[in-house]
């Protein structure tokens, strides 16, 4: 539970620790301290180092009773001086200034510590956030690429001059099958599956072949179950296509085919 007063009052958690409090605030802090886990953890975390350097202070400082005897001894020196020079002064009082600054420094310590932590805990934080939102940026991106992609498929498929062509697997690939639908105005969309994976260093190739010669409509990467659907621009002066064919080649593609073919299909009715 974190009540209402914890930011108000965190911030005394070093005080406490080194007997630096009030009696009123060390009250109210402890009173605190039983309904707030955030705090208890917080004393947990410091204790230990406070109480190594208690022990750095000489063992004769009592750390409770610090803040009250350098308050009394503080309240006592105006008098000691104006009105009884020759009152002896107290005796151990000289490791008041040094216990005194080793308080101070010990209290700025924690404090800076208590900040340090926050701020690295902000830190991660912030580092966290702005992954999630390239991670979000990322999958946008992505999602948008995928909603391009998806209109001009559907443009292609809802052509008014759409043709059809199916491509059957070659001795290579006799499970292997594929459509193409070619329109003149709007491209050509393949969908292909059953293709085997392709050797390292080879990719498949898609040929629109046209009376005069092949021409390349780009590379196939087919996903790990052999399927790959691809839409492809066409120029508008394409030669009418006699055939379509997928073969494997060179990394990279080829500007006329060597390799052997995977699917072939010419189409259902002259185009
Ligand atoms: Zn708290």
């Amino acid at each position: 539970m974190t009540d209402s007063r914890h930011a108000e009052l965190t911030d005394l958690a070093g005080l406490y620790l080194v007997g630096a409090l009030t009696p009123g605030e060390r009250q109210e802090f402890e009173a605190h301290l039983e309904t707030c886990a955030v705090c208890q953890g917080e004393i947990g975390s410091m204790r230990p180092a406070v109480d190594a350097l208690l022990l750095a202070v000489p063992s004769r400082v009592p750390p409770i009773d610090l803040r009250r005897r350098v308050l009394r001894d503080v309240a006592d020196l105006p008098s000691a001086a104006d009105s009884e020079p020759q009152k002896p002064r107290p005796t151990g009082l000289a490791w008041i200034p040094l216990a005194a600054s080793l308080l101070a420094a010990l209290a700025l310590g924690l404090y800076a510590w208590q900040l340090r932590s926050r701020v690295q805990n902000l830190e991660t934080r912030l580092a966290l956030a702005m992954e999630q939102a390239a991670s979000a940026q990322r999958e946008i991106l992505g999602l948008r690429q995928a909603a391009l992609e998806a209109r001009s498929t559907l443009a292609v498929l809802a052509a008014p001059d759409l043709a059809r062509i199916e491509l059957a697997g070659q001795p290579a690939a006799p499970q292997a099958r594929a459509r193409a639908f070619w329109s003149r105005s709007r491209g050509l969309v393949l969908t292909a599956s059953n293709l085997p994976p392709p050797p390292p260093g080879r990719v498949y190739q898609l040929w629109v072949v046209t009376a005069d010669r092949p021409i390349s409509a780009g590379l196939l990467e087919p996903n790990a179950s052999g399927d790959v659907t691809a839409t492809i621009q066409t120029p508008a002066d394409l030669p009418t296509p006699v055939a379509m064919a997928v073969t494997l080649e060179p990394a990279g593609g080829v500007p006329l085919p060597t390799g052997e073919r995977y699917l072939l299909g010419t189409p259902a009715t002259n185009l």
